[in-house]
């Protein structure tokens, strides 16, 4: 079993409670392999339906990208709302879109009923960059008018009063967006799910599903769980569990790091409680803490750096944005994967009978775990059937170590392309 990396919610999670490992065999209706938010959404929503569940973590709850992620809520899809309505026609883009957003208010129910440790503020901006094309006022009015979701457009001078530098043309709030502590409310959930009647067990790590009669036997080195359902919640460290669920994935890197308190310097350069992050393909995420750190996400690759690659990386990534803090201290450095599908959609349904995905978030994990867990929940315990809504996406082929170099090339276009057009402004990259 792995402990938890070196992450600012690490430190400052609310508690430390664990759970045991499996030892012997049991029987459970469903059986859910991961306990990252996705898992836990499921394993927390099976137990509000007073069903029997059993789920399996092979290091701690939230170790994955769970509990490593920027803490940004928001309702949408890695896939633009536009790129939805122009494959899928205006009514499913919608009906997708009301199912985040329900889920958004979800995981904000339960943050609140955890506490300001993990229901850390609210709002986010959304910014364009200074060399992006086409402001955001038509943006703002065509999400408004399709999904209703409250956008409010800031032009460049309201912009400039919140964030002092010249990186940003203008953007946008999203006001139903929400800053989290991650590690909080996966463990918060957790705790939810146990006294609802959920079993959890770390330090399990399941190293097959094999077929059971009418049910199929999860196997792990300390004991089995037979079940009529079982759910694949395993993020990127799935491995091969499913062949067909991993060969539909590309995992991605993405970064992290917090600085050490600096509330007045902070101040000086971001003069809001929003969130915020910016319309790059591999966008710049970052918020201030309620404890004065600046907490700064960024870059996607298909392969990990070092600690000391993030830290620099990230570091120049602050100052390039403002110069005027490139005095701050970083504090802690980590990554963490995501697994992608080709699709950029969400996997969220049966693989076969009694075999479950909630997989592929992206970097929007945060909300659409809570509807993975829902729907799927719903379906066992009440035969519910929206979980169709993710069918048309299906697994394509995510063209394994060719699909992560693909991935890692588009990337790289997408950073000549910032590097080139970005004005000539502040401390290089
Ligand atoms: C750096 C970073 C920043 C991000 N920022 C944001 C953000 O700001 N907002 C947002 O919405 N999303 C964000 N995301 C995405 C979000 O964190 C993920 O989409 C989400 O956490 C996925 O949850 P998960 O449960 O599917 O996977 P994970 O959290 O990775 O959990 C999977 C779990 O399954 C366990 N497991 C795997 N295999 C087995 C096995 N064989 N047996 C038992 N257990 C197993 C693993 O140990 C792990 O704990 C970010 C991701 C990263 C990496």
């Amino acid at each position: 079993m792995q402990v938890y990396p070196d992450t600012h919610y690490a430190a400052t999670r609310d508690d430390d409670a664990r759970w045991p490992g499996l030892d012997g065999d049991c029987e459970t209706e469903t059986c859910v392999i991961g306990g990252g938010l996705a898992g836990l959404a499921t394993a927390l929503a099976l137990a509000e339906r007073k069903r029997s569940v059993v789920l399996l973590e092979a290091n701690r709850l939230g170790w994955g990208a769970s509990g490593r992620n920027g803490g940004f809520a928001s309702a949408g899809y890695p896939l633009s709302m536009r790129e939805l309505v122009a494959r899928h026609g205006l009514s499913d883009a919608l009906a997708l879109w009301r199912l985040s957003a329900e889920a958004l208010a979800i995981v904000g129910r339960r943050a609140e009923a955890l506490g300001p440790t993990t229901r850390q503020g609210q709002g986010a901006l959304r910014c364009r960059m200074a060399w992006q094309p086409d402001n955001l006022r038509s943006h703002v009015d065509w999400m408004n008018d399709q999904f209703g979701p409250g956008f409010v457009y800031l032009p460049p001078t309201e912009l400039r009063d919140m964030l002092a530098t010249d990186a940003y043309a203008d953007a946008f709030v999203n006001p139903a967006s929400l800053q989290i502590q991650p590690l909080n409310l996966a463990r918060g959930m957790a705790h939810a799910a146990v006294r609802a009647g959920a079993r959890i067990h770390e330090g399990t790590t399941v190293v097959g599903v094999k077929a059971a009669g009418a049910a199929r036997k999860v196997v792990t080195r300390t004991g089995t769980v037979v079940a009529r359902h079982v759910v694949l919640a395993g993020g990127a460290h799935l491995g091969m569990l499913d062949t067909r669920l991993g060969l539909a994935t590309v995992p991605v890197a993405s970064f992290v790091v917090t600085t050490n308190p600096a509330p007045e310097k902070l101040q000086e350069a971001i003069r809001t409680r929003f969130a915020v992050s910016d319309l790059r393909v591999a966008t710049d995420y970052y918020r201030v803490l309620p404890d004065g750190r600046l907490l700064w996400g960024g870059r996607a690759n298909a392969f990990a750096y070092s600690t000391e690659g993030i830290r620099a990386r990230l570091k120049s990534d602050i100052t390039r944005i403002y110069p005027q803090l490139s005095s701050l201290g970083i504090e802690r450095a980590w990554s963490g994967l995501m697994p992608i599908a080709r699709h950029r959609m969400p996997v969220i349904g049966p693989l076969a009978e009694g075999l479950w995905a909630a997989a592929c978030f992206g970097g929007l994990g945060l909300v659409n775990t809570t509807l993975a867990g829902e729907l799927i929940a719903s379906a066992i315990a009440d035969g519910d059937d929206r979980h169709r809504r993710f069918a048309p996406f299906g697994l394509p082929f995510a063209g394994g170590s060719i699909g992560r170099a693909a991935f890692q090339l588009i990337y790289w276009r997408h950073q000549i392309e910032d590097r080139l057009r970005r004005p000539r402004t502040g401390a290089k990259g």
